[in-house]
């Protein structure tokens, strides 16, 4: 049976809000209306308790105590509140932070203002499949040092880092650890004590919840963490972060994490059957395709391919009702080619020509089938007006012809 298109496999950018998340949210739009924090009536107190019991469902899929849970807007402002937070909070005892090159811009871009403002941060660099390792983070950790950063997967290529092992060396050496774990969460599991995370940043819309609601967790003991508000109004969120609740979106966040600790095993198992469909689909059909990021540690529902001999835009073109992305996912505004697929190794002419795949929840196998078919069939039409391609089959050595200027 042909499926329904466009075909949306574009779940490293947004995911649909499931019906159930959708029905959890439902009443408390026009019914339980209340301001959260209104202490005075049985408005605010019900709105308050619908919003205690999604702290207790996102706590339970962390691992964490309901208490450790700040409601954002999401993971943007997650990360701004922690990285910026603990800079502001910690300058006392140091102004060196440490990250890796792949992280999101929401990571990066607050790393960048606290440069500006005279912290001192390590950006350190991954391996072919886009890993750091322990060992580089220990080697990295000074004196001075006050929080290392390490996102849990990478939004690009799938790649898990390895926290465990990163949150015992933080613990070792007496160093906060926060990860933006916003690919991971709901996909994977996640335990802040098993992981020995401080901080944790993750998005509702990322997995099936609403957009404009995450959470930062942040530890209340082993230890305490401080953290300095970087939202001034009411006092809400204990101080953290102040404006009143998104009720609604919170309720969804909470449905959303229940629903993924649910169905999170059979679901890893299905989403990887199909990424793994689509992948054996490209590769036994069409050469020089190369794929990006650990082959081990990946997330389930992730894979990006290099594609060489096609032009970037054409291949786009020639999956004119697939929604994926190119190149890069969060800069594709900007034509540059994709930060992370640079720090792998993938060459500045191959990082156009790279389509980032994201299978999800509600993706089936017959939507699957259809992507293969369509990249194949378009991917061999391009090809054949390549001349690179034909110089290629014809046995040439591209890497020894002399181009003219
Ligand atoms: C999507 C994403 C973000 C940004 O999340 P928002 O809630 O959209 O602000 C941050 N980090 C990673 C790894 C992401 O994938």
């Amino acid at each position: 049976m042909a499926p329904h298109l466009p075909i949306y496999l574009d779940h490293n950018a947004t995911t649909p809000v499931d019906q159930r998340v959708f029905e959890a949210m439902r009443p408390l739009f026009c019914e339980v209306y209340g301001n959260a924090a209104s202490r005075n009536h049985s408005f605010g107190w019900a709105a308050e308790k619908a919003v205690d019991h999604a702290r207790q469902q996102v706590a339970a899929l962390l691992g964490a105590d309901p208490r450790e849970i700040i409601w954002t807007s999401g993971a943007t402002e997650a990360n701004n509140l922690a990285l910026k937070g603990i800079a502001q909070a910690y300058a006392d005892k140091g102004r060196h932070l440490i990250t890796q090159v792949t992280e999101h811009k929401a990571v990066l871009d607050p790393c960048g203002r606290l440069e500006k403002e005279g912290y001192e941060v390590t950006y350190l660099p991954v391996d072919r499949g886009g890993r750091v390792s322990a060992q580089q983070v220990a080697e990295a950790i000074r004196g001075d040092t006050i929080l290392v950063s390490i996102m849990a997967a990478n939004n690009e290529i799938g790649t898990l880092q390895p926290l465990g092992e990163i949150g015992q060396v933080c613990k070792q050496k007496g160093v906060l650890f926060h990860s933006d774990a916003t690919q991971a969460v709901g996909k994977v599991p996640i335990n802040v004590e098993a992981d020995g995370i401080d901080l944790l940043s993750l998005s509702a819309h990322k997995f099936y919840g609403p957009k404009g609601c995450g959470a930062l967790y942040v530890r209340r003991k082993n230890p305490r963490v401080r953290l300095v508000a970087q939202m001034d109004g009411g006092g809400h969120e204990r101080g953290f972060r102040s404006g009143t609740l998104n009720v609604p979106g919170i309720v969804g966040c909470g449905a959303a994490c229940e629903w993924a600790a649910a169905e999170m095993p059979a679901e890893a198992k299905r989403t990887a059957a199909l990424r793994d469909r689509l992948e054996r689909g490209i590769v036994s059909q069409v050469d020089y395709v190369t794929i990006n990021g650990d082959r081990a540690y990946r997330l389930p529902q992730t894979t990006n391919l290099s594609i060489a001999y096609v032009e970037g835009e054409s291949l786009m073109m020639a999956l004119e009702d697939v929604a994926v992305s190119s190149g890069s996912a969060c800069t594709s505004a900007s034509l540059q080619s994709s930060y992370v697929l640079r720090a792998i190794g993938v060459g500045a002419d191959l990082a156009p020509s790279s389509l980032r795949f994201g299978v999800g929840r509600f993706t089936t196998e017959e939507e699957i089938d259809y992507v293969v078919d369509k990249a194949v069939r378009g991917i061999q039409r391009l090809r054949q007006l390549s001349p690179l391609y034909e110089m290629v089959q014809e046995g040439i050595d591209l890497a020894r012809v002399q181009w003219k200027e």
